[in-house]
């Protein structure tokens, strides 16, 4: 069944000379655990259609529907960005727990999940840490799991791992693998890497667009290794 459903979705931002086509008639279905890698060059629209995924951007024309499951309570969505987006005044733990404080989970649960969150990736030590104390890799870790901790239908990636060096990319590719093995979220990831959407996907979408011009979709099926 399809998780995700967008149809003809298209995004035009106002600028003083008329205005721009940020994102020209794009369709998608995900299916429900299915991750999907979304590549294409700089300003082809990847990064507007998943804010409009997200919920934070205004879809100019078209729809975005992601179905939720039976389960109720579960939040539609959590973002990744590239940028850590973790608060740099609450501790390695609190960050984690962040999301389930807003929905109302208990001081006590929302501790043992950060925590269980925390083990799955080799960071239970740094629980008590400041974001600066640790690596850049580390932080990254860090803003995954506590989008994966709100347990939300739908998982949504921007470039997470584009501000890494190759090396940690390559410890985080694996890791997200993993995590992905034992959760089957269904995840959106952004990508300039073809290599790593390759590594990720089930799905890889290639968007290509020049100004002015629709765009061009192809879409690629990987067989699981
Ligand atoms: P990508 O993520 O593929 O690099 P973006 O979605 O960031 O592409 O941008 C697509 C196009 O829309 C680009 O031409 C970009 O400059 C433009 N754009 C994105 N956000 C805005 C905005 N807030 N206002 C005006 N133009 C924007
Ligand atoms: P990305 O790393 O995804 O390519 P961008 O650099 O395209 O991100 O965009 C960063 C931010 O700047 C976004 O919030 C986007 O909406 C905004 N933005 C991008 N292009 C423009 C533009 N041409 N005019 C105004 N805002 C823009």
């Amino acid at each position: 069944a399809p998780k995700i459903v967008a149809r003809n979705v298209t995004k035009t931002y106002p600028t003083l000379a008329g205005s721009i086509t940020a994102l020209d008639d794009f369709s998608l279905d995900v299916a429900e655990g299915e991750f999907v890698c979304i590549v294409g060059p700089s300003g082809c629209g990847k990064s507007t259609f998943l804010r409009m995924l997200a919920g934070l951007e205004d879809i100019s024309f078209g729809t975005i529907d992601i179905r939720p499951g039976a389960e109720p309570g579960k939040p539609l969505n959590s973002v990744v960005f590239q940028e850590y987006a973790i608060f740099p005044w609450k501790t390695v733990i609190d960050n984690v727990a962040f999301g389930l404080q807003m929905r109302g989970v208990s001081a006590c649960e929302r501790r043992e999940t950060a925590r269980a969150w925390l083990d799955r990736v080799g960071l239970a030590k740094f629980a008590d840490y400041y974001p600066h104390q640790i690596s850049g890799g580390m932080k990254q870790r860090v803003s995954i799991i506590r989008a994966l901790a709100n347990d939300p239908e739908v998982l949504l990636m921007d470039e997470p791992l584009g501000a890494l060096d190759a090396q940690t990319r390559v410890v985080l590719q694996d890791e997200l693998l993993r995590i992905w093995e034992e959760t089957r979220k269904t995840v959106v990831y952004i990508t300039h890497s073809l290599d790593e959407a390759v590594l990720l996907g089930d799905r890889v979408i290639l968007m290509s667009a020049q100004p002015g011009r629709r765009l061009a979709i192809f879409e690629i099926d990987l067989p699981r290794p």
